[in-house]
């Protein structure tokens, strides 16, 4: 099977903060993908903002630099390379005075009904004074866009100052808040999954399902970003969105169409419908410890005292009709056995069993979907053992894993940065948060840091390379449930 590629129209995108990480490491590759696919068109043209004192061809050679390290050989052709370059321009912008701004101005071509689209590739203190710059010198109008990412804000009030900086200059519509999770094929699939198959949607509820459990597991530690890190803590830089996220994608209502506000509607009624979390036994913070001579937490990011949580595991539920009694447990944290994503709805037993107990136990069956590594979608099936040995049951899956489903050619999975960057130039909003999203999100995990802050109590330390604290297992072996195992 051949992807489908639909050209978007010729845009330009200003990338500030063209220099950094995000921008080498995510846009540059996946602009470049589209363009080797033929999404992006001739004439699009992307002009890369930073501090630095370079011209054209000093960012292009930064450029294909990131080409060569984060897109890999078998895309990378001298032709689509050479044709990606030229559509670079740079301009040198420090967007904290009024240097370069000008020079942004005449980079840009008339905008003549082409999308312009800001992608603000900074750290989030210059989110506000980009919007009201580009506002003032005139750059942007009512069809341009602007683009940020995590963190949108440090709690409730701090986002809501975010969201009038932006609604100041820009309409809602214009605003793009990428949640990346949003945009992986995976994640996308399982709207597919969900809404346009019959099979599934008269089980997805309290009678059916018995547990939810989403899983953001990392190896890695906080990699050279540990003061943002001890400032924000697994809570705020992953449950607030990547998990709540996913949790709304799994709880929402079948929304009436596939439109960016009737989606974000749904996701918003289970945001509010989240019963306040006041159980401190609902909550486990750790922090991972010295292990086998590997630095610690407190060590990495060079605050002794630190009491912030690089991991944790709740207990959230989603207090309305469809899912009262249905415990959604969530857990995220670093320096965890391995590097997995996974959301796991697992269905309850059958209700009778005509087995005898020799046969062996029929289990529940869970559909797994899992979004990194190796994305997929996978359903844990009982079936008989086969041979002649009698009825014993056994476990299998039916696995779904789109590259062998699709086709012998395997299909290059995109990056999520690849589908949301065009999504942002088609002008659709389905897989970006809406500002009330953000807020109610902050407005569900306040209270729970406050309390914490309240407790003054210091995070449980978990081994390096484990599933994490003890007390994470408990929070499940209490109701008489276990997470599924952490591996790939
Ligand atoms: P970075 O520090 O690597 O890059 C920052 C960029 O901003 C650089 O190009 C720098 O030149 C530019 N810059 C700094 N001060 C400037 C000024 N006064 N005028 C003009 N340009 C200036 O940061 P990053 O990791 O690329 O992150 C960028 C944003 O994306 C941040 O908001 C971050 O939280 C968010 N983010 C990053 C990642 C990631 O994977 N790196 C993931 C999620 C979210």
């Amino acid at each position: 099977m051949v992807a489908r590629v639909v050209p978007v129209d010729p845009f330009d995108l200003v990338v500030f903060g063209a220099t950094g990480d995000l921008a080498r490491r995510k846009l540059i590759p996946a602009l470049y993908h589209r363009l080797h696919d033929g999404q992006m068109p001739e004439g699009a043209r992307i002009i890369a903002a930073a501090r630095r004192d370079l011209d054209d061809e000093g960012y292009r050679d930064i450029a294909s630099r990131a080409l060569d390290e984060f897109v890999e050989a078998a895309a990378l052709d001298e032709k689509t390379r050479d044709r990606f370059l030229r559509s670079i321009g740079y301009v040198q912008v420090d967007v904290e005075s009024d240097d370069g701004w000008d020079a942004l101005a005449k980079a840009l071509p008339p905008a003549d009904g082409r999308p312009r689209v800001f992608y603000l590739s900074v750290a989030p203190r210059h989110f506000g004074i980009i919007a009201e710059k580009v506002h003032r010198a005139g750059l942007s109008d009512s069809d341009s866009r602007i683009v940020i990412e995590k963190p949108l804000g440090h709690d409730l009030a701090s986002a809501q100052e975010l969201n009038d900086c932006f609604s100041g200059h820009f309409e809602e519509r214009q605003i793009y808040r990428i949640d990346h999770y949003l945009g992986k094929e995976t994640v996308q699939n399982l709207m597919a999954l969900r809404f346009a198959n019959a099979l599934f949607e008269p089980l997805w509820n309290a009678r059916h399902v018995d547990h939810v459990q989403i899983t953001v597991a990392e190896k890695v530690g906080v990699e050279g970003r540990g003061a943002y890190y001890d400032e924000m803590g697994a809570m705020r830089d992953m449950a607030q969105n990547h998990l709540l996220q996913l949790l709304c994608l799994i709880a929402m209502e079948p929304p009436a169409r596939l439109e960016p506000d009737e989606v974000r509607d749904e996701k918003l009624k289970v945001l509010r419908a989240l019963a306040p979390l006041t159980d401190p036994e609902s909550v486990v913070r750790g922090q991972y410890a010295r292990t086998n001579g590997s630095p610690s937490y407190t060590e990495d990011v060079g605050h002794p005292g630190s009491r912030t949580e690089s991991f944790v595991a709740l207990k959230a539920e989603v207090a309305n009709w469809r899912w009262s009694g249905v415990p959604f447990y969530l857990r995220t944290g670093k320096r965890l056995r391995t590097r997995v994503s996974e959301i796991a709805v697992v269905f309850k037993e059958a209700p009778h069993s005509i087995f005898p107990p020799a046969s062996g136990r029929a289990g529940n069956n869970v559909l797994a979907i899992r979004l990194q590594p190796d994305e997929g979608i996978t359903l844990g099936m009982t079936i008989k053992e086969p041979g002649p040995g009698g009825m014993r049951l056994t476990s299998a899956e039916l696995d779904m894993t789109f590259a062998d489903t699709l086709g012998a050619t395997k299909l290059r999975m995109p990056d999520a940065y690849e589908r949301l960057v065009m999504d942002v130039v088609r002008g659709d909003q389905t897989l970006f948060m809406r500002g009330d999203e953000v807020e109610a999100a902050w407005a569900w995990i306040d209270p729970i840091i406050a309390l914490w802050d309240e407790r003054g109590d210091r995070p449980i330390s978990y081994d390096q390379g484990s599933s994490g604290p003890e007390d994470a297992l408990m929070l499940m072996h209490r109701d008489g449930r276990r997470w599924r195992e952490i591996a790939v």
